[in-house]
């Protein structure tokens, strides 16, 4: 019986001790991760965690770190030479030293992972590790110092960008509201005009009929006067001898009645109106297309231009030219007339299917005599094309386009105040590329007909003049 319960009291101690060491193995584990995630982010390493476990596999007898731990079947263990010294010189039955249990014989087991976990710490706990992990910490440190500092400089680019999107966008709405106020204007005052016409073509009649009425009604009266006159002298003949006509009145002659045609009257309101508003307005478009024309004294000698100065077209040879100083002799370019150095402008250039041009703008004084880059810097703000597909903005180097489609025309926008040229394609007023950094002073409207040396015949480039633009699409 005594053997049987001794027996269960120890298959109870090594579950105990089993489970006991799987806690043990967990708590470990979790303290020791605890310590090393804590050591990787954290300069302050909580101390508590660091101690509990470190006295968790402190000798009760050395108070030291367990050498060569090994454990009792109390499970309280000890250094193997502590408790080896311990006992050393008892005679009979020992206890353990910190719970006093007495054991017959001098039996211990060797805890491995106990040992092991001893030597993690024991490594964990130099001077070296310990230097190590505070260089790291740091480091840690101060690379989250910096990340923090490129985020909040970052907060306040974002910060200026918001502001600076939300005050372009309250310009524009205000640049938008004023190009729509004016539009509005010009049709409010074809309105106001057409209408006060009507008023007035309608009174004219009105006044035509009216002044046909009173000379009628003028006419009646007088009619009726001479008639009793007459009835008078009639009814008086039963007893007098009528000598003469009784005098009468000269009475008006009515002229014939005003005519009112009211086809020749509403001819003009029953017109397509808006259409016709609409090709009004470009009167007062600002900027409106303008009527550009070549200006001669700019031409390369194998440029030729139409008589009426809106055509241009290279030509293999030379034509006579007079000597000028404004004209170019490198490049196969020419220049409008009109120049501009205040306001907005637009034009708009028919390119058709030619196989190569460049359009834009260039300065006053550009280098005429020589081959230049075409580009800002030099003083031309330019759009090109080459090799009929192949679209590029002037700039250095060139900006390539991909353009969903071949314009046919292209419009030219040239803002003096903001310093902005920007193309178009005319057919459908796409926007194809802007200069912000456009000219200062006077600027010519710039045109490059270009040598293709293809063999098919040149196509001019043909500045477009009012009646308007069609917008297709
Ligand atoms: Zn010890
Ligand atoms: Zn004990």
């Amino acid at each position: 019986m005594i053997r049987d319960a001794v027996q269960r009291s120890r298959v109870q101690l090594r579950e105990t001790f089993l489970q006991t060491t799987d806690e043990t193995v967990d708590s470990l584990q979790r303290e020791g991760a605890l310590i090393m995630a804590t050591a990787a982010v954290s300069p302050a390493v909580p101390p508590s965690a660091k101690n509990s476990l470190r006295e968790d596999l402190t000798c009760a007898i050395c108070c030291d770190l367990f050498r060569d731990p090994v454990m009792l079947d109390c499970m309280h263990h000890f250094c193997r030479p502590c408790i080896s010294r311990y006992w050393r010189g008892t005679q009979g039955p020992v206890t353990c030293p910190q719970c006093r249990k007495v054991f017959t014989c001098r039996q211990f087991q060797t805890n491995y992972l106990v040992t092991a976990m001893v030597e993690k710490v024991r490594a964990t706990t130099s001077q070296t590790y310990i230097q190590n992990l505070e260089k790291q910490l740091k480091e840690t440190l101060e690379s989250h110092r910096l990340r923090r500092e490129d985020y909040i400089n970052s907060l306040h680019r974002e910060k200026d960008k918001m502001e600076t999107i939300k005050r372009s966008g309250a310009d524009l709405q205000v640049r938008v509201k004023a190009e729509f106020r004016a539009l509005h204007q010009i049709l409010d005052d074809e309105e106001s005009c057409m209408l006060e016409q009507l008023r007035r073509e309608q009174e004219d009649e009105l006044e035509k009929v009216q002044r046909h009425l009173e000379a009628v009604k003028l006419a009646v009266r007088e009619l009726e006067e001479n008639m009793k006159v007459l009835q008078q002298a009639s009814a008086s003949t039963d007893h007098i001898i009528l000598t003469e006509l009784p005098q009468l009145r000269p009475y008006t002659q009515v002229d014939a009645a005003p005519e009112f045609d009211i086809n020749t009257f509403s001819n003009k309101y029953m017109a397509p109106l808006q259409y016709i508003t609409w090709r009004k307005m470009f009167k007062s478009l600002k900027p409106g297309p303008s009527p550009l024309t070549f200006d001669l004294d700019t031409a390369h000698p194998s440029v030729r231009v139409s008589r009426d100065k809106t055509l241009a077209v290279e030509c293999d040879g030379m034509t006579w030219h007079s000597e000028n100083n404004k004209r170019f002799l490198q490049c196969v370019n020419i220049l409008a007339a009109q120049g501009f150095h205040t306001g907005r402008h637009y034009w708009e250039v028919e390119v058709g299917s030619k196989p190569k041009w460049d359009l834009g703008v260039a300065s006053e004084a550009v280098d005429r005599h020589s081959r230049i880059k075409l580009g800002p810097e030099s003083g031309y703000w330019t759009l090109r094309l080459r090799n009929r597909n192949q679209y590029s903005a002037g700039t250095q180097p060139w900006t390539r386009l991909q353009l969903g489609s071949s314009p046919q025309r292209l419009g030219i926008f040239l803002d003096c105040e903001e310093r902005r040229v920007s193309f178009y394609n005319a057919d459908d007023m796409s926007l194809l590329y802007s200069f912000a950094n456009g000219p200062r002073g006077k600027v010519f409207p710039f045109f490059s007909p270009c040598i293709s040396g293809s063999s098919q015949e040149p196509q001019p480039i043909k500045l477009l003049h009012y009646p308007p633009v069609w917008l297709s699409g």
